[in-house]
């Protein structure tokens, strides 16, 4: 598992980068969305992808001691993970069945969402579970990408009961196209679809469990919020509405800091050209750092006399191309620095602040990606969640 590999609790340095996740500040996040859909709705943290790419299991385990009741990934080996790693409770599959795996999630007590009728029921007529399977209808109410057209629910819904006792259908899900968009119409009419058809006598009689909203959909539209919610983004310290208006106003911690130290400083002449294509040339004479990350590690090629980096809570920009092991930091506004000095390449760094969505500009993506490709040749400390977070009253810092 990547989160195993990637993880260094303690041993020596090696190379000096690495990041930091903050597991106090994903507890904070959690609080918020708890706080902010009410007591009565339950929130299952998303931690698929190795937790947008800070590790899935700290993150749960931190979660679990927070009280979450429930986590949802997106393949059938991720929960696989959650369980060998010692999480017991329910976990949802967004990805579904695949194949040979019913009675192995069965088993484990993993909850596959089912979009593929044909499919579904026919691997499922075929299992042979010892263990009732649980299992969420996944409804598209406007999406357009997966799940069962709404007119196909109650179809769907009698086909499975005709499975028999092993097969259990305890939840309808739907998943949000636009709520990141506040104003956009399609929220409420998605929405409005999921309403008619819970209205169904045929879906009303069974008392499902019912999801809708994703990060998105719980801070910004309440009429999503349901039986139990799936946050990811906002626990890892990133506002899904940026870049609208407003994206700030989500009272989130930041959780991850990524830092490196100068391995080598030069004091250069005007006119020295810089790394690889020589892409950067000294205009005066110059202090140029070297800093041990580059795209091998998840810092973007695109951030070649683009991104910036702190020092001494001062910005200070990347020259040159990004190289796989390295990128050029131009210091000569700082006399102060040495080789070991700091650098800060996301996060806070004294008054500084490189947040991820600042990041995302920078590449023309989205926050979700800027995590998501840190890399796994990074080492990931853990700040743990103090009791105090653990027990909700932690500070908004
Ligand atoms: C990834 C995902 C989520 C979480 O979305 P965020 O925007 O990160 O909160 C919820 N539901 C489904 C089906 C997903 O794929």
């Amino acid at each position: 598992m990547p989160n195993q590999a990637t993880t260094r609790e303690s041993g020596p340095p090696l190379r000096p980068t690495w990041i930091e996740v903050d597991l106090g500040a994903v507890v904070h996040n959690f609080r918020v969305a708890q706080t902010g859909v009410g007591t009565g709705v339950g929130v299952w943290p998303v931690v698929k992808a190795n937790s947008y790419g800070l590790g899935a299991i700290p993150v749960a385990k931190a979660l679990r001691q927070a009280g979450a009741t429930g986590f949802c990934v997106a393949l059938l080996e991720e929960g696989v993970a959650l369980r060998e790693a010692g999480i017991e409770e329910p976990v949802a599959i967004f990805s579904g069945l695949s194949g040979a795996c019913v009675e192995q999630a069965a088993a484990m007590q993993l909850e596959p969402f089912l979009f593929e009728p044909a499919t579904d029921l026919q691997i499922l007529a075929a299992a042979t579970p010892e263990r009732p399977l649980r299992v969420h209808v996944k409804v598209d109410t406007g999406m357009g990408r997966l799940g069962v057209p709404p007119a196909d629910v109650e179809a769907f819904l009698l086909a499975l009961d005709r499975l028999g006792e092993q097969v259990r259908v305890v939840g309808l899900v739907s998943h949000l196209a636009c709520a990141d968009e506040k104003k956009r119409p399609e929220t409420a009419r998605q929405a409005a679809v999921l309403r008619d058809l819970l209205a169904q006598p045929e879906v009303a009689r069974r008392k499902l469990r019912v999801s809708l909203a994703n990060s998105a959909g719980l801070l910004g539209h309440p009429m999503t919020r349901h039986d139990w919610v799936r946050p990811g983004i906002m626990l890892y310290g990133a506002s899904p509405f940026y870049p609208e208006e407003g994206w700030r106003e989500t009272g989130l911690r930041p959780v991850v800091t990524w830092r490196s130290r100068i391995i080598q400083l030069h004091a250069v002449p005007a006119g020295i050209s810089v790394s690889y294509g020589h892409s950067f040339t000294t205009s005066r004479p110059s202090r140029l750092a070297q800093i041990p990350v580059g795209y091998g590690d998840g810092y973007n090629r695109r951030l070649g006399n683009r991104g910036e980096v702190l020092i001494a809570g001062r910005r200070f920009p990347v020259v040159g191309r990004v190289c796989m092991d390295l990128i050029t930091v131009d210091v000569t506004d700082l006399p102060a620095v040495t080789v070991g000095t700091s650098v800060t390449l996301l996060g806070a760094d004294g008054a500084g602040m490189i947040d991820i969505e600042e990041m995302a500009t920078w590449l023309g993506t989205i926050p979700y990606e800027v995590i998501c490709a840190l890399g796994t040749r990074l080492p990931r400390r853990y700040l743990r969640a103090t009791a105090d977070e653990l027990a909700g009253v932690s500070s908004n810092g």
